[in-house]
């Protein structure tokens, strides 16, 4: 009976999973999509990078500068790597010591990618898309859980003001129905970024204050709950930053992200570490084979 694990690897928050972990993800993925179906969702395939330029102009760097996983690449002719290479073989001179950074970063979120395939548009109606990514955040904890390279099932929403907001709080109730169905217990958090320096200052009370972020977290357990999927509303914040508007007006935007490695994880806390032994209903909902709901 193959057990699901996440095998660490040398450096923390990287993971390797076994198949076992890995046919629940897939599970995860079909389900999910299952129920955002019936909203004429668009789904797409979007890359584990994104441009600087565009994560600069959204504030991320402002925001995030600890999280965000930079690409550098040596960009300098064979005469220069000659020199850096004697350096390194005479002195033990770094290799890296004239990497550059490029125009693209690791992705930290999925729903990044989504916002602009609407840029400049006028929407005639809310637009629902969906993707999922890897993400890299650089996360300096190695908790279980807390991982640097994870993926992040997304869907978004884009239309007016009282649309979206209504699709964020039906959005927490379906997907808290979800988890119940998986035997999972989540409770309801309002909830913040992880804001670093000033930013969280200036950042963190509004957004408390005004509900905009929602966690459903369950136990991982390791004792203190994580947040296994999350809904976010950013109001106009994306609608202004990429010219996107319904009718006359700013179009507003929202959220619902799932942490895939994080549910499997909290799956196992839940029902033990061998997915064929968990109770029928759930590997039936996760297409694994039992009964399904
Ligand atoms: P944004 O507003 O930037 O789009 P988001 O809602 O997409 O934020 P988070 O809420 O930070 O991003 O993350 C979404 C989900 O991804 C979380 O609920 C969690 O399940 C998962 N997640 C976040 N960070 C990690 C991590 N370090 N390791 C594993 N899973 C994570
Ligand atoms: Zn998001």
């Amino acid at each position: 009976m193959l057990a699901a694990s996440l095998i660490p690897t040398e450096v923390p928050g990287v993971g390797v999973l076994n198949s076992a972990f890995e046919a629940v993800v897939d599970g995860l993925r079909s389900s999910i999509l299952g129920f955002a179906e019936p909203e004429d969702t668009q789904a797409f395939h979007v890359p584990p990078v994104i441009s600087r330029a565009l994560l600069e102009r959204l504030g991320y760097v402002d925001a995030f500068p600890n999280l965000l996983g930079t690409l550098h690449t040596f960009v300098g002719d064979n005469r220069r790597w000659r020199a850096v290479q004697a350096a390194r073989l005479a002195d033990g001179a770094p290799w890296h010591s004239e990497q550059t950074i490029s125009d693209v970063v690791a992705l930290p979120a999925t729903c990044y990618h989504l916002y602009p395939l609407v840029a400049h548009q006028t929407l005639a109606q809310p637009v629902t898309m969906t993707a999922e990514a890897s993400c890299y955040r650089h996360e300096g904890s190695s908790e279980l859980g807390r991982l640097r390279s994870f993926r992040m099932r997304e869907v978004v929403r884009i239309g007016g003001p009282d649309d979206v907001p209504a699709w964020r709080d039906e959005w927490l109730t379906r997907a808290r129905t979800w988890f119940d169905g998986l035997g999972l217990k989540t409770s309801v958090e309002v909830a913040t970024d992880p804001f670093f320096g000033d930013a969280a200052r200036m950042m963190a009370p509004p957004q408390r204050q005004e509900e905009l972020k929602w966690e459903l977290r369950a136990d991982l357990g390791t004792g203190q709950a994580q947040a296994i999927a999350s809904a976010n509303y950013h109001k106009d914040h994306f609608g202004g930053l990429f010219d996107i508007r319904t009718g006359g007006d700013v179009a507003h935007t929202a959220c619902a992200a799932f942490g895939l490695e994080r549910i499997v994880l909290a799956l196992i806390a839940a029902h033990g570490e061998s997915p064929e032994r968990w109770p029928a209903s759930v590997r039936g909902a996760l297409g694994l084979g039992g009964t399904g709901r």
